[in-house]
């Protein structure tokens, strides 16, 4: 049993979700990494060590799944301190050209998978009268050409973020979405090279971001110090979504 905060963070083997894992163990939590990559799990227990990390291969579409980790995280700690919602997938096409299995999948990660994790969440921090749910969305929910199926399941997490935000406040629990810009990361880093020129070339920093961006963010909302902020959204964008060019 441990005193530390405790953090769950998805899709921690990588990309930005490894960077808040790394940011969070080293502001002193204990925390559980899920992921469907087992692989990348191992690693990561063998860099951070058990006692300060422990991995749970999770795929967040799982219902069951989800329940069988909150139901161990209630059996070994009785408390959560922190969910972040971090895992996603990018299906892109025009949607003339999108099979609709890439519409239902891309919801199914990068929504409905939050929301079991949230439902879950919600539970266990209104009953300990505390809490903090920080969910990664996108700059993208403001629309981009080629992901309906993103841009709809990331608008869909601000809209949840806003409406969990009522629903727990009055139980101390705040609910924050950080909607990330261009970030250095496998997802981006699979672009065409000129695509990524040109994304990086449309931004106002001219640059992406780094994964401790998004990471500095989380530990910001939640941190015990961070009081009275809730249902709101917070860019790490390089300025994108301001959409005057520039
Ligand atoms: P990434 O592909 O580098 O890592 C995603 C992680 O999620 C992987 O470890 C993967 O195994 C895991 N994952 C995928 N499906 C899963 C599932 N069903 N269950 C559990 N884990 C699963 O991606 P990233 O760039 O680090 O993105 C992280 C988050 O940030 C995503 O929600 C993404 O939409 C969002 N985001 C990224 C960028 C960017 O530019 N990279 C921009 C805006 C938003």
């Amino acid at each position: 049993m441990t005193s530390k905060r405790i953090a769950v963070v998805t899709g921690a083997a990588k990309g930005i979700g490894r960077a808040i894992v790394e940011r969070l163990i080293s502001d002193d939590y204990f925390v559980i990494a899920a992921d469907i990559d087992a692989v990348g799990g191992q690693e990561l227990v063998a860099v951070f060590g058990e006692n300060q990390l422990s991995f749970e291969a999770v795929d967040v579409t799982s219902e069951s799944g989800i329940n069988a980790l909150f139901d161990k995280i209630d059996q070994k700690f009785g408390r959560l301190e922190v969910l972040v919602n971090n895992a996603g997938i990018i299906r892109d096409n025009m949607i003339w050209n999108m099979p609709a299995e890439d519409f239902d999948l891309v919801i199914s990660v990068n929504l409905k998978g939050p929301w079991l994790l949230c439902k879950e969440a919600a539970r266990l921090m209104k009953r300990q009268n505390s809490g903090r749910i920080i969910n990664i969305a996108s700059r993208a929910w403001l629309g981009n050409r080629g992901q309906t199926n993103y841009s709809a399941s990331k608008a869909g997490v601000v809209g949840m973020g806003r409406a969990l935000a009522l629903e727990l406040g009055k139980y101390n629990v705040y609910v924050n979405t950080i909607a990330p810009g261009l970030i250095d990361t496998t997802l981006t880093r699979n672009l065409e090279p000129d695509v990524l020129q040109k994304l990086i070339q449309a931004q106002p920093t001219r640059t992406m971001g780094k994964p401790e961006d998004v990471a500095n963010a989380v530990a910001f909302l939640a941190s015990p110090q961070t009081h009275f902020i809730t249902g709101q959204t917070i860019y790490v964008d390089g300025g994108k979504s301001i959409g005057a060019g520039g």
